[in-house]
């Protein structure tokens, strides 16, 4: 019997998602990725004595947006606490976080297995900075301190690495949906610890849990997952126990390495923070919340396979992300019928997507726009390219920046559909090949296609094959 089978795993997640808004939680500066060190900063998030932090009030709108995202239990009233700890990137020793009266609890994401995973809580707190280990020394750049974050509580209902990777995806799906957070994993705008932990087939009670801390990506949070279980279950097979710790995950080895041990929440000394008020959500500020809701990732699927009838395979591709929903849709608009919606998303799964992923494009703001897209998409409904034809334009249009229209011309692919210079070519052929259109007459129907065959590699391919067609079998009628 293998480890993994005798005991089955618990895990609870803790996700911290940066709202992005434009200023701080409690300050005016701003919140821009990048920025000189320590640039962002004011006496407020530099913790200085006396300075007052001010609530932005934009951020309670962004959460409730949320709590409606996930069917959550809005509070009318929670409170701000402070956390105290020492962290040299924590300049006021202490975090404006909420404690027990968080703004919102309860609410769910649901897996595609039909599973739902509940959430105990969700709750506004402010990031800390952020600390660079060089050879000799440790610096700190304090732009991110301040900055507003959701942390997203999970019951222990996660069993698998799979699960708590889908999980996580759904989330961030869901996140970036309701416009509240980037969610960027590599900037670390959406990242989570995981509560990991053993028990026994039906055992009711938990085994001790350890927490692993900010993993960014979901290859880390399996490999993390996988790992302990191994750990734990090895200890528990030699009658050792787990120690409750706080936990890193080191990227080079795959393996969990010690941080702390791991604090209760009596270790922090939490009280109410005297300098900040109750956040009041009233019910008009919900109902006007709730009035612009966007649509969810799980309508936007039903969408796409009801109404649209695309597959369960593509549904999934095109709703997985708001902005390549919205470039589809886009494209739909702007195509108007000239292509169908199995056609579009063919072109946007197959062409674009790869390419957008390739060379990394936002999907916001994508260097080929939608509408230098749909000119291309258009040449080709018209049949002025063919479909082997749009594709090299539209690497040629990566490389040079150029319109479709351009890039036709460019390379040569622009279709001839001037009749007299058909024509023209038409009887030359019929000239040159005098044995050939005997043959035909005498009903050797075949050398028909070797007659259109000259005709197109004269003209290297270009001429309209519909006029070719038809222009042949005018000028043959004449030599009847
Ligand atoms: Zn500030």
């Amino acid at each position: 019997m293998s480890q993994q089978t005798k005991y089955e795993t618990v895990i609870g997640l803790e996700v911290h998602c940066q709202l992005s808004t434009e200023s701080k939680l409690f300050c005016s500066c701003p919140t821009n990725f990048g920025a000189d060190v320590n640039k962002n900063t004011c006496p407020v998030c530099l913790g200085y004595p006396g300075a007052l932090p001010v609530f932005n009030e934009k951020v309670i709108e962004y959460a409730v947006l949320f709590a409606l995202g996930v069917g959550a239990e809005i509070k009318p009233k929670s409170y701000f606490a402070r956390k105290q700890y020492f962290y040299p990137d924590l300049p006021k020793g202490y975090q404006i976080t909420q404690f027990d009266k968080p703004y919102c609890e309860g609410g769910g994401i649901l897996l595609s297995s039909g599973k739902k995973i509940n959430l105990i809580r969700a709750h506004i707190e402010e990031d800390a900075g952020k600390s660079i280990h060089a050879e000799e020394y440790s610096y700190i750049d304090l732009n991110r301190a301040g900055i507003p974050l959701l942390e997203i509580v999970s019951e222990p209902e996660l069993r698998t690495a799979a699960e708590a990777s889908e999980y996580l995806k759904k989330l961030r799906m869901l996140v970036k949906y309701l416009g509240i957070s980037d969610a960027n994993l590599e900037e670390g705008s959406f990242r989570c610890d995981a509560n990991i932990s053993l028990r026994k087939h039906g055992d009711l009670e938990y085994g001790t849990r350890c927490e692993v801390k900010n993993l960014n990506s979901y290859r880390h949070i399996e490999q993390a997952i996988h790992y302990e279980v191994l750990r734990q279950s090895d200890l528990l097979d030699n009658g050792e126990k787990v120690v409750q710790q706080t936990l890193l995950f080191e990227e080079s080895s795959g393996k969990t390495k010690p941080m702390r041990g791991k604090e209760d929440a009596h270790d922090y000394r939490y009280f109410s923070d005297p300098d900040l008020k109750a956040i009041v959500v009233s019910s008009d500020l919900v109902l006007q919340v709730k009035a612009r809701m966007p649509k969810l990732p799980d309508q936007v699927y039903q969408h796409f396979t009801g109404n649209l009838g695309l597959t369960h395979q593509d549904a999934t591709v095109l709703s997985s992300d708001k902005n390549v929903a919205n470039f589809y849709e886009q494209l739909l608009t702007n195509l108007d019928s000239k292509l169908n919606e199995k056609q579009i998303a063919n072109w946007l799964i197959e062409t674009y997507l790869p390419a957008s992923q390739q060379f990394s494009w936002d999907l916001a703001k994508p260097e080929i726009s939608i509408d230098a897209f749909t000119s291309l998409l258009v040449m080709f409904s018209e049949g002025s390219i063919s479909s082997t034809a749009a594709k090299k334009v539209f690497l040629y249009m990566i490389e040079t920046k150029k319109t479709a229209k351009e890039c036709v011309t460019e390379l040569g692919l622009d279709q001839v559909n001037d009749k007299s210079v058909i024509v023209e070519t038409v009887r030359k052929v019929l000239a040159d090949n005098a044995l050939q259109v005997e043959e035909l007459k005498s009903g050797k129907q075949k050398v028909y296609g070797y007659l259109v065959g000259q005709v197109m590699k004269s003209s290297k391919g270009k001429f309209n094959p519909k006029l070719v067609n038809q222009l042949l079998q005018e000028l043959l009628d004449e030599y009847k």
